[in-house]
């Protein structure tokens, strides 16, 4: 019963990001199975999944074809590693096919189990990038605040969440600068685009404060995701390809989320038109059907890289074979069943049209989608962009009031996000905006209640 699955839990796991011990006063949701973009819990409550599991689920719940794959796998080959001389087909295969669909500078792929691996191993490969070039002073990595990119030591100093900074053990030579927020942080009277220019001016301000020969390379989200699905102006990305373009940095576009179609592009730097020499992956590489992650290096690295001998670096399942054997099958459903194309000229407008609708409630500030990602910033003073006092209070009440409603949305501070699988039906994503302005009309009613 959900009764004894409840107290099982509450003895026995500790919950990633949680506070368990309030979360076992309240009790988990259990989910039981899924289908689709429908989540069933151990009630038989069934819930839309507005995030795809954690941003990843992109090709939905329920397809025998990925776990057909990995049985075989299993049955053939469960386990062998990419370590000493050794490879194995599934991790070859995969290899090549992520040169053909990735941009035309990435030709290989350095394998991981999740996406904090990958930015650890994006640490480790800067590093060794500018001591094989014998410049081994640049060794500071610029990131922004706000940005996560993953839970590992390495991972969470590039994320730049005060929070998770004060939990962890600091290294040296990680730069902050600002973020893309413009509903949050732009000056009185600073239209978007003249934000986007001056958050992007940052980055080259910031290498010419600490100096271009000390700056190994400044790693970001094409849309920020946990920091809350922040889609930068217009003019953000091109100032930024300019500044990485003219200065003697390496560029890392983190992908974990915004790669395999969610933006409406194979990956997130073809949206914006930036062009990354490292380019981290995880998450909808398998849709989350199994543990995986990468790092693509772009020509010009490999070609140093390879110079350098032994890169002592490499985890038990890097290009573990059933993983591998998930994202083939994985990706092959997205290419046959033309997913990305989807994203970009069918769901994807169509669940903006309507999402955009949402702006007009009283509640909402601004509503942004780019593809199958978008937010509702919630505000009490919409014309002046007012915050509310206690950062989150109103956020976690919309979220609780939407899964009330049969509908998975996240909290970040007061800002709702989705991110939806990319097979999301149109009258699914009606389906979706109905419960988020129901959910928005509740929460509405319950703040009105408090004064
Ligand atoms: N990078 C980004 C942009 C992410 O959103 C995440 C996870 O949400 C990560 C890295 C870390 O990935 P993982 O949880 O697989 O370690």
């Amino acid at each position: 019963t959900t009764a004894e699955l409840r107290a099982l839990d509450a003895a026995h796991h500790l919950h990633p990001f949680s506070d368990t011990k309030a979360l076992n006063a309240e009790g988990s949701r259990v989910i039981v199975k899924a289908d689709g973009v429908w989540l069933t819990d151990s009630d038989g409550n069934r819930y839309l999944d507005g995030m795809s599991g954690l941003w990843c689920v992109n090709v939905g719940y329920g397809r025998e074809e990925i776990a057909d794959a990995v049985s075989k796998q299993l049955r053939e080959l469960p386990y062998y590693n990419t370590f000493f001389k050794t490879t194995h087909t599934p991790a070859i295969e995969l290899a090549a096919k992520l040169a053909e669909l990735t941009p035309p500078q990435f030709n290989r792929v350095f394998f991981t189990g999740s996406g904090s691996e990958s930015n650890d191993t994006v640490i480790r490969l800067v590093r060794r990038y500018w001591d094989i070039k014998e410049k081994p002073e640049k060794k500071v990595i610029i990131s922004r605040r706000n940005a996560y990119h993953g839970s590992t030591v390495g991972a969470a100093n590039l994320g730049g969440m005060a929070p998770m900074h004060a939990q962890n053990v600091a290294i040296p030579g990680v730069v902050h600068i600002a973020q893309p927020y413009w509903w949050g942080e732009a000056r009185q009277g600073e239209t978007p685009d003249e934000f986007g220019l001056r958050t992007a001016q940052a980055l080259e301000a910031t290498i010419d404060a600490l100096g271009e020969d000390r700056i190994a390379a400044f790693i970001a989200e094409p849309i920020q995701g946990a920091g809350g699905v922040i889609v930068p102006p217009a003019t953000y990305w091109p100032e930024i390809a300019r500044i990485c373009r003219e200065r003697d940095i390496l560029f890392v576009s983190d992908e974990v989320i915004c790669g395999f179609g969610r933006t409406g592009k194979w990956f997130g730097c073809e949206t914006f038109g930036t062009h990354p020499d490292l380019l981290v992956m995880a998450k909808g590489i398998t849709s989350g059907y199994m543990p995986l992650g990468g790092v693509m290096v772009a020509d010009r690295v490999v070609d140093v890289l390879l110079e350098g001998g032994d890169f002592n670096h490499g985890y038990t399942y890097s290009g573990h074979p059933a993983a591998c054997a998930a994202a083939l099958a994985n990706l092959a459903i997205m290419q046959r069943e033309k997913l990305v194309e989807r994203v970009a000229d069918d769901i994807g407008p169509y669940l903006k049209a309507r999402w955009s609708t949402l702006a007009e409630h009283p509640l909402v500030g601004e509503a942004p989608m780019l593809g199958m990602v978008g937010a509702l910033e919630l505000t009490p003073d919409k014309a002046g962009r007012r915050k509310f006092p206690e950062v989150g209070k109103v956020g976690t009440l919309a979220r609780d009031f939407s899964f009330k409603n049969g509908l998975v949305m996240r909290a970040v501070r007061d800002r709702l996000i989705i991110a939806p699988p990319l097979v999301l039906s149109h009258g699914e994503a009606d389906e979706l905006v109905a419960r988020a302005r129901k959910t928005l009309d509740d929460s509405w009613t319950e703040l009105k209640r408090w004064g």
